[in-house]
């Protein structure tokens, strides 16, 4: 990630520095063998609900705002099964063995889904194909997200063509040299396959251009993602009358309180600026039920949480959301099942 410098004069490197620190606090908070169980727990739940499944099926692989490591909410990423087929949407780190921990196969996976190119929903793409495709991801898997996702997809097979070609050899396997992408630079039809149609809007999530929200149409349920984006009635539209609606989700007391505590600190930042950044950005929590109510979405998910920290609680988050969404709200956690 370079040290690009945001327009409000904030180096990024500093802001994601900066969300970084607090949930490694709540985690040494958490007993490890507590921590271990509730990871038992939500696999076995979540092979549980995916097991006797009528029709489509979305799971949260990964549920955490921003490139964090080692927290409690992995980074971005999500699996949707419909009719036996996986779709992938996003890549944060942890996807693949998140995807495993489902219980789907690989050779499932038909479509990976792209939102935009920051590292928290595309940094393990390149990982989850190659471990994939040892694990049985047909060749034939597509990708679809914004440019230049052909180059990094080919740059990226290059950089791992010796290891790619061991296993080949070793086990006998049709090497994985290319597949097909197609770049989605703005708004309208991404693809259409036998379970599913997929389009896709433009947000607002600067510098990053395009960034990209989704909308896939199953036969049997409807489900849109926002992506990260400030509050945009283009989501509401795009989401019009859809099941389910996975929004980003921002607490900006939390995110006031958090950066106060920093600036006590030492840390070089201005309140004003930061918090500019952030609305510029991602969207407050508030805004989040209003778009879903305009929408008239039946389940709104609270997803890519900022901050993503244990002692924000669900209840916190729902009333909040609840103010302005009358429908079934869902805080997602990772491996929750829809
Ligand atoms: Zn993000
Ligand atoms: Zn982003």
């Amino acid at each position: 990630m370079t040290d690009e410098t945001h327009p409000s004069g904030l180096s990024r490197r500093s802001l994601i520095a900066g969300l970084a620190a607090a949930p490694a606090l709540t985690m040494a908070a958490t007993p490890a063998a507590a921590q271990m169980k509730s990871t038992e727990d939500e696999e076995a739940q979540a092979r549980a609900a995916l097991k006797d499944a009528k029709g489509t099926k979305l799971v949260i692989l990964g549920s955490g705002a921003g490139p964090v490591p080692g927290r409690t909410r992995r980074m971005t990423s999500h699996v949707m099964v419909s009719n036996g087929a996986a779709y992938v949407v996003d890549c944060g780190l942890g996807v693949t063995n998140q995807y495993a921990r489902t219980g789907i196969p690989f050779g499932a996976l038909k479509s990976i889904f792209i939102t935009h190119h920051h590292a928290d929903h595309n940094i393990e793409y390149g990982p989850l194909l190659i471990v994939g495709w040892i694990q049985g991801m047909p060749l034939s898997v597509r990708a679809f997200g914004p440019p230049p996702l052909k180059q990094m997809t080919d740059d990226f097979l290059r950089a791992y063509k010796t290891t790619v070609d061991f296993w080949a050899e070793d086990f006998k396997m049709k090497p994985l040299v290319s597949l097909e992408v197609k770049e989605v630079s703005g708004a309208g039809p991404v693809m259409q396959d036998e379970n599913v149609k997929v389009s896709s809007i433009v947000v607002q999530h600067p510098p990053v251009t395009p960034a990209l929200a989704y909308r896939f149409d199953f036969k049997d349920r409807s489900i849109a993602f926002s992506g990260d984006t400030a509050p945009l009635d283009a989501v509401a539209t795009m989401a019009k009358g859809a099941d389910v609606l996975v929004h980003e989700a921002m607490f900006v007391p939390a995110v006031e309180t958090y950066i106060k505590g920093q600036i006590a600190r030492g840390r070089p930042v201005k309140l004003e600026d930061f918090m500019a950044h952030m609305k510029a950005d991602h969207t407050p929590v508030e805004d989040v039920g209003r778009i879903a109510q305009k929408a008239g979405v039946k389940t709104l998910v609270l997803s890519h949480l900022t901050p993503a920290i244990d002692k924000l609680t669900d209840d916190k988050w729902r009333a909040a959301a609840a103010t302005t969404f009358k429908g079934d709200i869902v805080v997602a956690h990772d491996l929750t099942v829809l």
